[in-house]
């Protein structure tokens, strides 16, 4: 297939904003691949579509920035001080490098147009090369590629390339397509796609026709990290005893969360972003592998643990703990961690569609241990304070509102966010808000947000950034400005959060940047009201950063639904106090 007839398509994707009409535009590009007869076409293009080569699970990338990049267009031809330029100008290295094509020197007239093939190979290649002067050859395989490349494929190439294909795909709407086109519910797609996490593998799959229920490598495996399952809020510990009839509750651990592989003596780490950790846990992974049960996969909430009170530390000591490449052992003399395991979904095989009932039985087993607070409660304790590693969630089974009440103050006693009630009966359902797992905190609900603008700070603040707007999301992942936010941040986090901002700069308005959507917030405010001022109708009143959310995906973000539910519940919370 050639790549200037996907790019072709590409272009239409990128000319309108309307959904309908993207996904019009990318069924074209299934019909492409179908008529060549080349499933495999359709996984690629479909990586391309949103701007990677690797399945959104590998944390893998290509590792070239814009720097980098822009040495390999100096070396084809075109001068720099023309392309910083065009970049300034229009924001967009793509549509840069496109409008200075005539400085590109001639290719051989005899060169071959680029296949789809030809790009994508290159690229993960690129992707692959390691060591040595890896830079100079990665420069060289992409002056190559730009070389032979048309105007508008080197448009699309440079921002593969950056990781920003601004064309408006994303997978909600690429998996909107496959249902129309292959005829099948998009929620079961979802579902689907929630465990595999790679949308050129489903859509490779689905061009096969391969029964998609029945197909090995479209179920839950090992190594292969998942979307976990998130909550919901609960008004109240009532309303969720009321809704559910006899849920567990469980202590809701203030940490990260994690998703622990295992297969023999091979130990892998997870965070919810399904960045692979495994390197900054050997602890962790140390006692994992004493289990003398393996090929599972279990889910926890990794907390920091000052072993003098057994309270949590501060989040960020957690943060520092993952994110550490070097120095891991003095680190983790200063740091101690606990993995509080709370969930298992795969042992021997698949355990999704098992009731909690049954899932916690095998975790049980597998630890040794149930935590039971009511009849276990001195010796957990005494245990909070020990150097434990891991552990099995506090769990506490009643319809008895004051006895839950009594265990939602003992959790938040021992330094914890609230309790986390669950329904037994439940299946797990990855990727997805349920509403057979609620939390439950004292504060009214905090928001986790992404940054979508940022704008220079004054004062004080002018060598940062000092306000950003923050928004939530919809169902289909379009984003929703929902408020400013300028307070709560520290001068170390507004520094970080500066630098972050400027490594995702998409276009410069003024004081005022547009960033890609990647930062996540937790925000709390002092109510959510209805307003005008921004077009979902809602606004956040005195918002302000609990904390920068490294852990989370922009993914993961509250939607629209959960700011009204909030909404809904704080107007019920104000009417019982009048
Ligand atoms: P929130 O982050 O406020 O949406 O609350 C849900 C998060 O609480 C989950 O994603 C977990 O990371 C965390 N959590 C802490 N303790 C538990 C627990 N016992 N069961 C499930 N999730 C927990």
């Amino acid at each position: 297939m050639l790549f200037s007839e996907v790019c072709k398509v590409f272009m239409k994707i990128e000319e309108t904003s309307k959904r309908t009409e993207k996904i019009h535009h990318f069924i074209k590009l299934i019909r492409m691949a179908e008529k060549e007869n080349s499933p495999s076409s359709l996984r690629k293009i479909c990586y391309l579509s949103i701007g990677r080569v690797y399945p959104e699970y590998e944390s893998k990338e290509l590792g070239i920035g814009p720097s980098m990049l822009i040495e390999a267009v100096k070396s084809i031809g075109i001068k720099e001080k023309d392309l910083l330029e065009a970049i300034k100008e229009t924001g967009d290295i793509g549509i840069a490098i496109e409008k200075l094509s005539s400085q590109i020197k001639q290719a051989s007239l005899f060169q071959q147009p680029l296949t789809l093939d030809d790009v994508y190979d290159t690229l993960k290649k690129v992707g692959e090369i390691e060591g040595e002067s890896s830079q100079k050859k990665k420069i060289r395989y992409i002056s190559n590629l730009l070389l032979r490349a048309t105007p508008l494929e080197r448009r699309y190439i440079a921002r593969i390339i950056l990781e920003d294909m601004r064309i408006g795909m994303n997978i909600p709407t690429i998996l909107s397509a496959f249902s129309k086109y292959f005829g099948i519910p998009k929620e079961k797609l979802e579902r689907i796609y929630a465990v595999v996490n790679d949308i050129g593998l489903l859509g490779e799959k689905l061009l096969m026709g391969v029964d998609i229920d029945k197909d090995e490598d479209l179920k839950l495996k090992l190594f292969r990290p998942i979307r976990p399952m998130l909550a919901q809020i609960a008004p109240s510990i009532k309303d969720a005893i009321e809704e559910i009839g006899t849920p567990q509750f469980e202590t809701k651990y203030d940490g990260a969360r994690v998703q622990i592989h295992r297969s023999g003596d091979k130990v892998k780490i997870y965070t919810r972003k399904l960045e692979d950790i495994t390197n900054s846990l050997p602890e962790i992974v140390e006692e994992i592998k004493k289990l003398d049960r393996d090929n599972f996969i279990m889910e926890g909430e990794c907390v920091a643990i000052d072993l003098n009170t057994g309270r949590p530390r501060p989040f960020q000591d957690i943060l520092r703990r993952i994110r550490r490449k070097y120095d891991i052992e003095k680190m983790k003399e200063e740091i101690s961690l606990r993995v509080y395991l709370f969930d298992i979904l795969y042992h021997k095989e698949p355990l999704l569609d098992m009731p909690l009932k049954e899932r916690r039985k095998i975790l049980e087993e597998i630890l040794s241990e149930d935590n039971d607070w009511e009849k276990k409660r001195e010796k957990i304790e005494r245990e909070i304070k020990s150097d434990k590693k891991i552990d099995i969630s506090y769990k506490l089974v009643t319809r008895d509102v004051e006895k839950a009440e009594e265990f939602y103050r003992w959790s938040l006693g021992i330094g914890h966010e609230g309790v986390m009630i669950k329904n037994l009966n439940a299946v797990y359902t990855p990727g997805s808000r349920v509403r057979t797992m609620y939390k439950f905190k004292p504060t009214l609900e905090s928001l986790d947000v992404v940054i979508t603008k940022a704008k220079i700070g004054m004062g004080k603040r002018k060598d940062w950034y000092g306000s950003f707007e923050i928004a939530v999301r919809d169902e289909d992942g379009n984003l929703h400005p929902i408020g400013h936010v300028g307070s709560g941040l520290s001068e170390e986090e507004l520094d970080r959060l500066s630098k972050m901002i400027d490594s995702i700069k998409i276009k410069e308005e003024g004081d005022e940047v547009i960033v890609k959507p990647e930062i996540v917030l937790e925000v709390t405010y002092e109510e959510i009201q209805e307003s005008d001022k921004y077009s979902c109708g809602y606004a956040l009143r005195f918002p302000r950063v609990v904390r920068i959310r490294e852990d989370r995906p922009p993914e993961d973000i509250n939607t629209l639904e959960d700011v009204k539910r909030i909404f809904q519940i704080q107007k019920g919370r104000r009417a019982e106090k009048n």
